[in-house]
């Protein structure tokens, strides 16, 4: 029996590993939960897993718990997060809430000795060097759940001395795959929502739609698989069925397939090294019939060129590409903004904003404000 401790649990991913704690009952037990503001979401989870402790980062008074659900410690705000990462009992904490918010929440689980299952890829893309410092130091590797990342880290395992050279890093080319700029340009967020693969929360969403989601996946790949950007491939493969591919040095390239479930990789995580069922229904590959494959278009989606331009460039450049990409994120799905605008707002804080350190984590929160403020200030 494994405890875990699910930070954003009411999310698209918290959810969905809530429903492998319940199909596995006897290999897992909820220790935490919490959310960020979704109240009733939570309230169910807390009344079905019982957990010791349960919060919400954004403060509600005790008055508003349902009186069956105080048998549990409930606690409000940033210390909600922190006691979820650190202070309950868990064997592991997986950190499935949204953005830089994540990063805090990363390095208490370390340093706390738990073992981190990691979905928010942000954390590593604005401070993936202290958090593989403080993983090497704990002596726990992390456990990647975002699938290409789950699906290299299962490659990697069956190399027994053979060198990786390369990774090709799947894509499915979100819903603009074959968009002109002109039409991506004025897209709506209807239009970006439509993911054709996979059913995900809006922020990552609108961030495949804008391939964002893969630059930041290149910058996690780069950190957990201590890769350089030259020998990460994207690969545009529309149907989401192969999940990433490891290159050895000896010509081999090992792959990992499957139909498009998220249900897979977080358990990977969840029962690693042991796997155990999940639900997801098999690959037909006779229905599928074939399985393509294109280049990633870095004119149409200049987030693909940004990501290895940040990664050379050092410093706090992910960190700046991240928060620009986060608050132009935000303002798109307020309807503020145009699709198009996205990237021409993350591009100006990086022109805007070189040379910034990310040494501390005071250094990164630091390039994450300038970055937003930056965001906001050009669209005014
Ligand atoms: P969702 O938006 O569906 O859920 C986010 C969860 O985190 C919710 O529980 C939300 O609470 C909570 N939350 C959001 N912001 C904060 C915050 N600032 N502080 C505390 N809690 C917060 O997101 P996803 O589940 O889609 O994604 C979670 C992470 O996993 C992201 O980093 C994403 O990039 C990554 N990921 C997701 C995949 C997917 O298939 N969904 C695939 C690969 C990676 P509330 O409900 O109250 O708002
Ligand atoms: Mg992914």
């Amino acid at each position: 029996m494994k405890t875990i401790s699910v930070l954003g649990s009411t999310g698209s991913i918290g959810t969905q590993t809530l429903e492998l704690c319940r199909l596995h009952p006897d290999r897992f037990r909820v220790t935490a939960l919490t959310a960020r503001s979704s109240r009733e979401k939570l309230f169910e989870q807390v009344r079905e897993f019982r957990p010791l402790l349960a919060g919400f980062a954004e403060p509600v008074p005790y008055s508003e718990i349902p009186e069956d659900l105080r048998f549990c410690k409930w606690v409000m705000g940033r210390e909600a997060l922190h006691a979820a990462a650190a202070e309950i009992e868990a064997d592991m904490v997986l950190v499935s809430i949204v953005g830089i918010a994540g990063l805090q929440s990363v390095l208490d689980a370390l340093d706390a000795g738990r073992q981190v299952l990691l979905a928010n890829k942000e954390a590593l893309v604005t401070g993936g060097h202290l958090v593989m410092d403080r993983a090497k130091a704990a002596g726990k590797p992390i456990l990647p759940v975002d699938s290409e990342h789950s699906a290299i880290f299962q490659c990697l395992r069956a190399a027994n001395g053979n060198e990786p050279t390369g990774i090709l890093l799947t894509a499915s080319g979100g819903p603009f795959r074959t968009w002109t700029k002109e039409q991506m340009m004025t897209a709506s967020r209807q239009d970006a929502l439509k993911h054709p693969n996979w059913n995900m929360g809006a922020k990552i969403t609108v961030d495949s739609a804008s391939m964002f989601n893969k630059a930041l996946e290149i910058m996690e790949a780069r950190w957990l698989f201590d890769m350089p950007p030259e020998r990460i491939h994207v690969v545009v493969h529309p149907q989401s069925i192969i999940h990433s591919a490891v290159e050895f040095a000896d010509g081999a390239v090992l792959a990992q397939l499957g139909v498009p479930d998220m249900r897979v990789p977080i358990m990977y995580a969840m029962a690693y090294p042991e796997r155990l069922t999940t639900g997801s229904r098999p690959l037909d590959l006779f229905a599928l019939g074939s399985l393509t494959f294109e280049k990633g278009d870095p004119v149409r989606f200049p987030a693909l060129r940004l990501a290895g331009e940040c990664l050379n460039a050092g410093g706090a450049a992910c960190t700046v590409l991240n928060g620009a990409n986060e608050e132009a994120v935000a303002a798109f799905l307020r309807d503020e903004i145009p699709f198009g605008r996205i990237a021409e707002l993350v591009e100006n804080a990086l022109e805007k904003l070189p040379d910034l350190k990310a040494d501390t984590i005071d250094d990164i929160f630091e390039a994450d404000r300038l970055a937003r403020l930056q965001v906001r200030h050009a669209m005014a």
